[in-house]
């Protein structure tokens, strides 16, 4: 049985005045019966898991570089993002393969980093619109399944977050027929190549999940939880959705 994950991811928002929201949640979720997971910014690592104290929220980092250490201006290590308290870090995020043009076979490089630091990687993968639109969606999805997960990845440490790019941020919302199509492909696609593990790991849906539309996502088959943007930012947005989840 897959426990549910909420995953909740700031980008490049929040500081320490934010740090309330982290107090919020917890306090609204003292024991709860889903995994929870908040990435901030590198710098907001430390501190929320400060915040967090013996709760089981997880706090993760929203990239890692591939090396454990050397010259590489303004990256951080997974080792480094574990010793700041980080269990879990998302890799190929579509903002970062779009701004930094990261390649799968660099996710791939990113999430064996984490593994080897002992991280959890969230991988993600997802269409353009214009992938979708001509028809193409199994395809690149499939591709940047075969090419970003490591082929020892196991349900333990890897999540796969499935993110439309034109669903994140826009308010567009892949309806429950598309996600569905999409998670029964990935699932079928991981009992081919990780056939130990399909059943274990975990597809998150990502794009614009919010309170109104996440008990719906949560009902498609193969939706093990989200990973969420902007609706994570604040207590009173995430919390209906972890609500949703449990
Ligand atoms: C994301 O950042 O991964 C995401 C899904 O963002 P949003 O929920 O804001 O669409």
């Amino acid at each position: 049985m897959r426990r549910k994950l909420a995953a909740g991811n700031w980008k490049m928002n929040g500081s320490m005045s934010a740090m309330s929201e982290v107090d919020g949640l917890v306090k609204a979720h003292p024991d709860p019966s889903v995994d929870i997971l908040l990435c901030p910014p590198a710098t907001l690592i430390w501190s929320m898991a400060s915040m967090r104290g013996e709760h089981p929220m997880a706090v993760g980092a929203q990239d890692c570089h591939a090396a454990v250490s050397g010259a590489h201006t303004g990256d951080i290590s997974a080792p480094m993002l574990r010793e700041a308290g980080a269990s879990h870090v998302i890799v190929g995020h579509s903002e970062r393969r779009a701004d930094h043009r990261e390649t799968s076979e660099e996710v791939l490089t990113k999430a064996e980093a984490a593994h080897a630091a002992g991280l959890v990687a969230i991988v993600c993968l997802g269409e353009t619109l214009e992938e979708r639109e001509a028809g193409r969606t199994l395809e690149v999805v499939g591709a940047q399944l075969a090419a970003s997960v490591p082929a020892s990845a196991t349900g333990t440490d890897t999540v796969i977050a499935y993110e439309p790019v034109w669903a994140i941020g826009t308010g567009k919302v892949a309806t429950t027929d598309e996600i569905a199509e999409v998670h029964a492909f990935l699932r079928a696609e991981l009992r081919r190549s990780h056939p130990s593990s399909a059943a274990e790991i975990r597809l998150l849906y990502g794009g614009s999940v919010k309170a109104s539309n996440a008990a719906e996502i949560f009902a498609v088959p193969d939706v093990d939880g989200a990973l969420v943007g902007g609706a994570s930012l604040t207590a009173e947005q995430f919390s209906p959705i972890i609500r949703a989840l449990e």
